[in-house]
């Protein structure tokens, strides 16, 4: 198992008024598997994104990844462990702008100390991978949206990560650039890389391995590919 969600509960607490975003959320994942978590806005998928990926805490339950209980991981260790563990994609790339391409991709690399000549046999191993070897010396800004996700995915791929997690990630680019991103991401997949998305687009979700769905803070249902999807 390399990810376990047991009994997770997430409250915000903004002065005297708290909001329940997370009520009981159960599930696991084994590596090499493509899941999707898919619900409507405000049902949590973000909320529980964010715990996955150590950027909070939950309020009650645990949560392990390669048996780590991320509870437990030392404040000073926390960012380290997420590098090492977990690639992240954003629905708005999340890029520098003032980082060429080629330095976006690396910046986890540069991050952990390696040497220029590993990095360079890793970038050359992603870019023909990813379609984007002409991109790497232009900046973010000069490219297009999708292309900026390419970007993103390169970045969130370059340090190997165990699994990577996926905020939305096709929710900024027209159903085109949508199709491309999606197409890549099945592509990752069949070689092996674990991905978990959460979105609330059923074309989306529908290229996922498993589907997860979310309301009000609770998975309430749960497919396998192959199955028909009641949300289509
Ligand atoms: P989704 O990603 O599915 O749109 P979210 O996880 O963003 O859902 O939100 C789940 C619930 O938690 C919503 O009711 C939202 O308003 C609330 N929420 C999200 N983030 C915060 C926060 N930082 N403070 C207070 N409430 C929040
Ligand atoms: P387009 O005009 O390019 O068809 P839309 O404005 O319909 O794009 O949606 C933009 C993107 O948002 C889509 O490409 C898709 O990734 C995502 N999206 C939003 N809602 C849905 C949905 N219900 N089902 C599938 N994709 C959706």
């Amino acid at each position: 198992m390399l990810l376990e969600v047991k009994h997770v509960k997430k409250i915000y607490q903004s002065g005297p008024s708290q909001t329940i975003a997370l009520r009981d959320v159960d599930f696991s994942l084994d590596k090499g598997e493509y899941v999707a978590i898919m619900g409507e806005s405000g049902s949590g998928k973000s909320t529980l994104l964010n715990l996955l990926a150590t950027f909070d805490q939950a309020s009650q339950g645990s949560i392990h990844l390669a048996g780590q209980d991320l509870a437990q991981i030392k404040a000073d260790k926390v960012a380290q462990f997420r590098r090492d563990m977990i690639g992240f994609v954003f629905q708005d790339f999340n890029v520098l702008d003032h980082l060429s391409n080629r330095d976006n991709i690396l910046l986890p690399l540069v991050l952990n100390n390696q040497k220029v000549a590993q990095m360079e046999a890793r970038l050359n191993e992603l870019a023909p991978l990813l379609g984007i070897e002409a991109l790497l010396d232009k900046y973010p800004y000069q490219v297009s949206g999708g292309q900026r996700q390419r970007i993103a995915i390169a970045r969130a791929l370059v340090a190997q990560p165990d699994i990577v997690l996926a905020d939305e990630p096709t929710g900024a680019l027209d159903s085109k650039s949508s199709r491309q991103i999606l197409d890549l991401f099945i592509r990752l997949n069949e070689m092996g890389h674990t991905l978990l998305m959460v979105t609330h687009s059923s074309a989306a979700a529908a290229t996922a391995n498993r589907v997860l769905f979310i309301k009000d803070g609770i998975i309430f249902h749960e497919l396998y590919r192959g199955q028909a999807t009641e949300a289509d």
